[in-house]
């Protein structure tokens, strides 16, 4: 038997065939008729399959103990989760809502992140519920609803043959989305004109394919690109009717970037003018403009006026709207919008509804006949909930498959207060999630090709994952194991579901007449139509069309005055400065066969081959002032804590630079592999985004 799914990893969303012998094997494909991989696959999603036949890491049953010192015991479901509901309301009756969280995934399907909100926000009347997706996209999300009006990425993958320059910063997708980078490489060998610009302090393999490769100073993201917005003024590169009908901010926007010339632009960026001048020329002459970028804008602690300074360069020259135009984030998790979409962070109501907004909060309490009021105040974020478990503000958390001790910043941090925490229950696939160890309830989740549900990947393209497999032991898709819970938690009449297929249904009709309404898909017409892209309105699709490719052809944008909005941002950087004791700058993300924390690709033989332990990269200038040789265990010394691990000495970094990647959490039983020991929990004000990308380091022979 065949059947058709899509990939769990990354936001590039590939459709995968999945092949089930009679034996029970199964093998795996890309899937030809899917529009965002056209059969390919890259070596993790290649592997899946072996993840899911090696059950030997699984939770299988409902566990828990009444004290940390005690082992777990295997408990019915009943007992678990009507334990959890006790400790939840004793909590909440005590200590009000905001003392319960939920930290949850951009790995869930956008039905599960619609219950969990629904539950808490609705029910509980609490917000606090985060998910990983703020130590990954936030600052894009602000830096859409700033310029566009509402978090919507304009763009579609088949821009990609239609542009012939991308600028491709903070972002390695050589690696991190190879599926889409082929793509890029294949348009760019049919035809040779095509110019790829990588901003990068990293020679990454992104930088390696590409024509032009900015290595800069970490931390000089907007200086670069003010530098270019005011090359693209100076030669009139810009695009005065799109500016005079549609977009606000010009004339501010020319008086900021008119403040540092070219020369000191390069200077501080630490690279040659001459590459400012020419990522600007190509910008300037090409058809189609498409920038694309990842965690090194969202990342930092002014991850929003990174997004912001980039997505000018697209609003001062109008290249938005229009095929093969257009910024591009690049989504981390398969599901890291569909989240966002269902009101998946803090600040988040379902459908780009804001719970700061007075008449979006009683549009949600009317839909969801909630007994309560929805909080106006926006709930804790993902490093706020750390904070408030250490200092008991928070007293209960239930983290759902994610793995926060090993991606958290400043991880030390994160593993004092889930010690510390009151009650902690995990819902997860595996019992490699460093997280069980704290747990005081365990529930067993059903993993990919377990379930059944909806993914929404990068290019706002919604796929259907069918239930394919019996999951093992107890293990229950994480949407029942919500709804069942409301249920115990006395919310049975508005959680009274059988099938993810009437939460789907709840979650569409809640979009209408808004900008993501998906009013016009059900899993009906998404096993008809494989995938659609939103918006798709219950109106769309008589003349066969599978949803909308591309945002703003008519240049009406999502603000209040229906115009885009320049904003000029001013080009400091927040990060922690280096000093004497601490000169490095530590930067950390991801190598090619890994995902996030290793719990699945981790468990790959062939995976494991590719880098198969943690490393620091180090510039050799650095290394020898230091007495480094390659290979040698050496000391990474921080505020926070210190890692150790073998040197690579690579001038494939600047010096001044150190890499090291963020997968690995606790290996033989030391917790000195974890990159982030060393990270700090500096957040952007605005989208409370973690500063992942700078940390100041020494680094020391060990
Ligand atoms: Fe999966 Fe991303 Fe690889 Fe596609 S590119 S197969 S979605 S990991």
């Amino acid at each position: 038997m065949t059947h058709q799914t899509t990939c769990c990893y990354c936001g590039v969303g590939c459709g995968i065939v999945i092949k089930q012998e009679q034996n029970g094997r199964l093998s795996l494909q890309g899937d030809p008729q899917h529009p965002s991989n056209k059969g390919m696959l890259c070596s993790k999603g290649m592997n899946l399959h072996y993840t899911v036949m090696d059950q030997s890491d699984r939770l299988l049953y409902p566990q828990m103990r009444f004290n940390r010192s005690m082992p777990m015991q295997r408990v019915s479901w009943d007992a678990a989760l009507e334990r959890t509901a006790a400790v939840f309301r004793t909590l909440i009756q005590k200590y009000g809502p905001d003392s319960v969280a939920f930290y949850v995934s951009g790995q869930c399907l956008t039905e599960e992140y619609y219950l969990v909100n629904k539950l808490i926000k609705g029910f509980i009347g609490s917000n606090n519920i985060d998910t990983n997706s703020r130590l990954c996209m936030s600052s894009a999300v602000v830096g859409y609803k700033l310029t566009l009006g509402e978090d919507s990425v304009p763009v579609c993958y088949d821009d990609i043959e239609e542009a012939d320059v991308f600028l491709v910063e903070g972002a390695n997708p050589a690696w991190c989305h190879p599926i889409l980078w082929r793509r890029i490489e294949a348009h760019k060998a049919a035809n040779p004109t095509v110019k790829i610009i990588c901003v990068d302090p990293r020679r990454t393999d992104t930088a390696r394919s590409s024509d032009l490769h900015l290595p800069i100073r970490p931390g000089t993201d907007i200086v670069l690109n003010n530098a270019i917005g005011r090359l693209l003024i100076e030669n009139n590169a810009v695009d005065n009717e799109f500016i005079v009908n549609h977009a606000d901010g010009f004339t501010a926007y020319r008086e900021q970037v008119m403040q540092r010339s070219i020369d000191e632009a390069a200077e501080l960026c630490g690279i040659p003018s001459e590459g400012i001048y020419t990522a600007a020329r190509w910008i300037a002459r090409s058809k189609g403009f498409l920038s694309l970028w990842t965690m090194g804008l969202n990342q930092s602690a002014v991850g929003v006026n990174k997004n912001l300074s980039l997505i000018n360069l697209h609003l001062i020259t109008g290249r938005i709207g229009k095929p093969g135009n257009g910024p591009f984030s690049l989504t981390g998790q398969p599901n890291a919008m569909g989240g966002r979409e269902t009101g998946g962070l803090a600040n988040l109501l379902p459908a780009h509804r804001d719970v700061t907004n007075a008449a979006h909060r009683a549009e949600m309490e009317a839909f969801w006949n909630s007994p309560i009021q929805i909080a106006a105040k926006p709930g804790l974020t993902a490093t706020e909930m750390i904070d408030a478990l250490s200092d008991d503000r928070l007293k209960a958390i239930w983290i759902i498959n994610t793995n926060p001790l090993v991606s958290m910043p400043d991880v030390n941090a994160t593993e004092k207060a889930l010690k510390k925490a009151r009650f902690v229950v995990v819902q997860d696939v595996s019992n490699r999630a460093d997280t069980v160890q704290f747990a005081d309830v365990v529930l067993p989740a059903a993993a990919w090709l377990e379930k059944e549900g909806t993914m929404t990947n990068a290019e706002r393209r919604i796929s259907y994952l069918p239930k394919i497999l019996d999951a093992p032991g107890e293990a229950l898709p994480d949407a029942e194991i919500i709804w069942r819970f409301a249920q115990k938690m006395g919310f049975g009449a508005s959680f009274d579901y059988t099938e993810a297929a009437q939460v789907y249904e709840e979650y569409a009709r809640i979009t209408e007449g808004t900008s993501i309404d998906v009013t016009g898909v059900s899993y009906d017409i998404l096993k008809q139509n494989r995938t659609i892209q939103w918006p798709y309105s219950m109106n769309d699709g008589a003349d066969g069309a599978a949803g909308t490719k591309r945002l703003f052809a008519n240049h009406q944008f999502y603000t209040a005055n229906g115009r885009a909005q320049i904003h000029p941002v001013p080009d400091e950087n927040r990060s922690e400065p280096t000093d004497e004791q601490f000169p490095l700058v530590l930067t950390t993300g991801r190598i090619r066969d890994q995902w996030h924390t290793m719990t699945k690709t981790g468990r790959v033989a062939k995976l494991n081959q590719h880098n198969p332990q943690p490393f620091l990269q180090i510039h050799p200038a650095d290394a020898e002032v230091r007495g480094i040789r390659q290979g040698q265990l050496v000391e990474v010394q921080g505020r926070r804590g210190v890692v150790r691990v073998k040197a690579q000495l690579t001038d494939d970094v600047r010096p001044g630079l150190c890499f090291m990647p963020m997968h690995w959490g606790k290996m033989l039983n030391s917790n000195l592999n974890r990159a982030n020991n060393l990270t700090n929990a500096l957040v952007d004000p605005r989208s409370k985004e973690p500063d992942f990308k700078f940390s100041a380091v020494e680094v020391v022979p060990y």
